[in-house]
């Protein structure tokens, strides 16, 4: 075979991506189980570049050059295993199965294991950007062995989404390091828009503006720190009007948030890790709660706000208070995202490098931001760095809005107006820069009931208390 790369599973994002490959002089074997998918994707875009297409599995393995590089992109799970199932015994060592869907890393870690024992390499790959990313440039996270990427890398980078002309794709790490990466991307991205949904809602509460006026402070607000296709994409909803009604699009939108499950991978593995990632956890959770429709039915009307009218006096001051708010809880929500990452790299054994994450997720991707150059640069400047928010930078950065942060949150709890990733993240903040938390008491409580011990201030060792008996401390 002739064909630098094949794509079997040509539904919105295989198609996509085939078209990118092609559309970078790569000669691209195509493959989907129905063939007419392959055959309209060839009938409709066949002069964007060179395709090979087969009808069958066996065809399409034998069109590509060696060590093949086949890239999987049909539907996460049983589709996934299916198709994988069907290439390996057609495939001979050396040759790389790309697995580009969102597969679950636990997932990638088994495949990558039974595909090794075969010879065969094995790239659990996160791909962000939806259908415009996979054609125009997406961000890319191979996970796999590093000697596959010395050959496999170079493509990927090619059709990767470019910053300052760097590409948006690194190799990541090991077996699932890729996936796992990607969970974590869209996690934060969960924090981002949760975020950003306060901001609106504080906007709108507390000035009574229209979505299209709140637009417009989304529009201004991406001119500064906050730039980012998120923000951008908040301006545009805002100022959309609903053809059918005439009214401000949002407002006719059902308030209950949907989700496909990565939100919920991530706090999942972030309860396994113990990594305090409150601000992805928040945000999963208020998709939740907006989506309880029994509960809220039965709170609704009943449940008394007991507040006050929302008068707020110098609404500038009000928006500047809020953006500073927005911008210090989002700083939050990155720098835990990113504690998870070295978590599960320590964890796993994976390695991870912080600095490269930040930086190809610059273009490509839904959380692509003008920020994410800061974060790069916080950990080349110390890759070991333990808390993200402690870089000089991003001090400087939250230090300037804290009191604008309280008020914001404080100013939410009087009026009544959730804002659980707001207040979470000032709380995570109070508390990861306390002197002293209230886990003494903990301790305490612990050693009392179930003789769980503890540790002293003064002295070292461990510690238990004969609660029960005379109350003498032991040594443990
Ligand atoms: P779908 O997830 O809708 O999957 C459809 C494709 O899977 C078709 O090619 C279909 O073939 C194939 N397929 C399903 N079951 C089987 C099977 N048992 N054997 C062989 N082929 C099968 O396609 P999308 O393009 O929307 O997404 C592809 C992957 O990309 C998914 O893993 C998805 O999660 C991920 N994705 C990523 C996005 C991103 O932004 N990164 C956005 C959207 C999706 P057939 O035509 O024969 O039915």
């Amino acid at each position: 075979g002739t064909a630098q790369i094949g794509v079997t599973g040509l539904a919105v994002m295989g198609r996509n991506l085939a078209r990118n490959f092609a559309r970078h002089g790569y000669t691209v074997a195509v493959h989907n189980r129905t063939y007419a998918r392959t055959q309209s994707l060839v009938t409709e875009h066949g002069d964007e570049g060179t395709f090979v297409p087969s009808e069958s599995m066996a065809d399409f393995v034998a069109s590509l050059a060696r060590p093949r590089k086949v890239v999987v992109m049909v539907q996460a799970g049983p589709a996934t295993d299916a198709v994988i199932d069907e290439l390996v015994p057609l495939l001979e060592p050396g040759d790389i199965v790309v697995d580009a869907g969102n597969a679950h890393f636990p997932d990638t870690v088994r495949r990558e294991q039974a595909l090794r024992a075969h010879g065969l390499h094995f790239v659990g790959t996160g791909v962000s950007g939806g259908e415009e990313g996979a054609l125009n440039g997406p961000s890319i996270m191979p996970g796999g062995t590093a000697e596959s990427y010395a050959s496999l890398g170079p493509i990927l980078e090619a059709i990767s989404a470019k910053v300052d002309g760097v590409p948006c794709c690194t190799h990541v790490g090991p077996d699932g390091a890729g996936h796992f990466v990607k969970m974590v991307h869209n996690g934060i991205e969960y924090a981002d828009m949760q975020l950003i949904a306060e901001a609106y809602d504080l906007l709108r509460q507390g000035l009574g503006a229209s979505a299209p006026e709140i637009g417009e402070v989304f529009a201004a607000w991406n001119t500064g720190d906050l730039e980012s296709y998120l923000i951008e994409v908040t301006a545009e909803v805002l100022a959309h009007t609903d053809a059918a009604t005439g009214r401000p699009f949002v407002d006719v939108v059902a308030d209950a948030a949907e989700q496909k499950g990565t939100g919920r991978w991530t706090v999942q593995n972030a309860l396994d890790l113990g990594v305090p990632i409150t601000g992805i956890a928040e945000a999963t959770f208020a998709r939740a709660l907006s989506g309880s429709a029994p509960q809220r039915a039965a709170a609704r009307g009943v449940l008394p706000a007991d507040t006050l009218a929302w008068n707020v006096p110098e609404p500038g001051a009000f928006i500047e208070d809020v953006r500073l708010a927005l911008y210090a809880s989002k700083l939050v929500a990155y720098s835990q995202g990113f504690d998870q990452i070295a978590a599960a790299s320590a964890q796993y054994g994976w390695d991870i490098d912080r600095a490269a994450m930040a930086r190809i997720w610059r273009g490509g991707c839904i959380i692509r931001a003008k920020f994410l150059d800061r974060i790069t640069q916080a950990y080349e400047r110390n890759p070991e760095l333990p808390l993200l928010i402690a870089d000089p930078y991003f001090t400087a950065a939250v230090s300037n809005g804290v009191a604008a942060w309280r008020r914001v949150v404080a100013a939410a709890a009087a009026h009544g107006v959730p804002t659980p990733a707001f207040s979470s993240s000032l709380a995570y903040y109070d508390g990861v820069r306390a002197e002293r938390l209230p886990a003494n008491l903990i301790q305490a409580q612990r050693d009392f009931f179930g003789a769980h011990t503890y540790r002293r201030v003064d002295r070292d060792g461990v510690f238990h208390t004969d609660w029960s008996g005379d109350r003498t401390e032991q040594t443990w």
